[in-house]
């Protein structure tokens, strides 16, 4: 949860019920969160009523925080609003299903095209065929055979001087005859929503009766969202969204807003510019996302990719247990510049912008990473094993031994005991943090 959250809350340590001065407190820190995520306007007064109601004259409960329960409220009502469950793309139809992909130019319609036909083809084993309907920009429909081409996916001929319609149809047809599974209409965008494009998209629809309508939007698309999703539900009917850019900057607030408007699921998260980069929607990561808070899952997730998962799993049994002792610490160390560095790993921790802000001041780069890996180096198994066996003279022999000054040890320990006790904390099973970590 960003800083100024963790500030309102900290100070939130009354027990008893949650009084209403204290959630609207907190709901003025959750509201520019969500402003901040481009959430839309309207999305965000419904959301905070919404908590508001739910949070107020709740009993706070003995095993966490006024705080702790407020984030959780907070985090499990998004969580809600954008759909508890990942939902992907039906295809429990007739053959050959049709998928339809609208959405503004530039949104990522043909990308995402791409990108679905060839997960369908290779993971799913279906026969998919695409076609592009973009008659209006010069080399559309090329640009969708090159990526057919490219991920081994069958793409319509190109017949020059046919309506979007026509297309369609020769679509559908020419799926039938060939035996094919799915067929993945890409339609033509516009800079702006408007009335052409909104009677093309219903007359494409009519003709090819698709089974999914999956409207494509820029993750940073930010107070238009509203009206974009409603348009395209009322007007053409949308069955579920995909988000793209979502390897951005974006905090992804438009997720919340399409989704609260509409009704309809967000399936897919679009990751990156090549084929393979599209992800399954997770709404509890994208839920700490939007309220900027750190993302222990997609720590743990990107831990696993870059250690092997086997010690992955091992750290996260620790962190759980709240044993994570020096010898981890190293490991840690060992492994941070492939995880982006320190600041890297506690910016997706949730919970830790204190810590981060002495990390960041501390000035932690390589030298001093190489120089606390010496430091556990020159220790014993079992002072590894047991900070705490850490007096005075076996500091000394260490420093000596790594060539640094009782200081710096004493600053490894400091750094080591916060880390040990933050995952302590979050193991064990306290709120919004101890679920995350008892779901991995
Ligand atoms: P269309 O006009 O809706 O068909 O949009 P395109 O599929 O042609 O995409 C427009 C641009 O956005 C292209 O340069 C794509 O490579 C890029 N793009 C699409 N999806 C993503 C994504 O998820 N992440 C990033 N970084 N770029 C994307
Ligand atoms: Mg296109």
């Amino acid at each position: 949860l960003s800083d100024r959250l963790s500030g309102v809350l900290d100070k939130l340590t009354k027990r008893g019920a949650l009084s209403e001065s204290d959630v609207s407190e907190a709901m003025r820190e959750v509201r520019r969160a969500l402003i901040e995520a481009d959430v839309a306007l309207p999305v965000v007064r419904s959301f905070t009523d919404k908590v508001k109601n739910r949070a107020v004259g709740q009993e706070v409960l003995k095993s966490v925080t006024p705080g702790q329960q407020v984030v959780k409220i907070v985090h499990d009502q998004l969580v809600e609003m954008l759909g508890s469950d990942a939902k992907p793309i039906d295809l429990d139809a007739p053959a050959p299903v049709c998928i339809m992909m609208v959405g503004l130019q530039g949104s990522g319609k043909t990308t995402t095209t791409g990108k679905i036909a060839r997960r369908l083809t290779e993971r799913d084993r279906r026969k998919v065929l695409m076609a592009s309907l973009d008659t209006r920009r010069p080399a559309a429909q090329e640009q969708l055979k090159v990526l057919g081409e490219q991920n081994g996916v069958d793409t319509l001929p190109i017949i020059a001087g046919q309506t979007p319609v026509q297309i369609a149809n020769r679509a559908m047809t020419a799926a039938k005859l060939g035996g094919y599974d799915v067929v993945m209409l890409d339609t033509a965008g516009r800079i702006h929503i408007d009335e052409p494009l909104m009677v093309e998209m219903a007359e494409v629809r009519k003709a090819s009766n698709p089974h999914e309508i999956l409207l494509v939007a820029d993750a940073l698309t930010g107070q238009d969202a509203v009206n974009l999703a409603t348009a395209f539900d009322e007007r053409v009917g949308i069955t579920g969204i995909v988000l793209t850019r979502m390897d951005g900057d974006g905090r992804g607030g438009a997720a919340l807003s399409m989704r609260a408007v509409t009704g309809k699921p967000v399936k897919l998260i679009g990751t990156g510019e090549k084929a393979d980069a599209l992800e399954e929607f997770h709404p509890s990561r994208i839920a700490d996302r939007i309220l900027g808070m750190g993302d222990i899952v997609s720590l743990v997730e990107k831990a696993a990719q870059e250690f092997d998962a086997d010690k992955a799993a091992k750290m996260a049994a620790k962190m759980k247990k709240g044993s994570f002792d020096l010898e981890d610490l190293a490991e840690q160390l060992k492994q941070m510049e492939k995880l982006g560095g320190m600041s890297g790993i506690m910016g997706m921790m949730p919970g830790v912008g204190k810590i981060k802000k002495q990390l960041d001041a501390a000035n932690l780069d390589d030298k001093v990473v190489k120089r606390q890996v010496a430091i556990i180096q020159s220790m014993t198994p079992a002072e590894r094993r047991r900070p705490e066996l850490m007096k005075a003279s076996r500091k000394k022999r260490v420093a000596r031994g790594s060539g640094v000054d009782v200081a710096d040890v004493n600053k490894l320990l400091k750094m080591h005991r916060q880390m040990a006790d933050m995952m302590k904390q979050m193991g064990k099973g306290k709120g919004l943090f101890g679920k995350l970590m008892g779901g991995m």
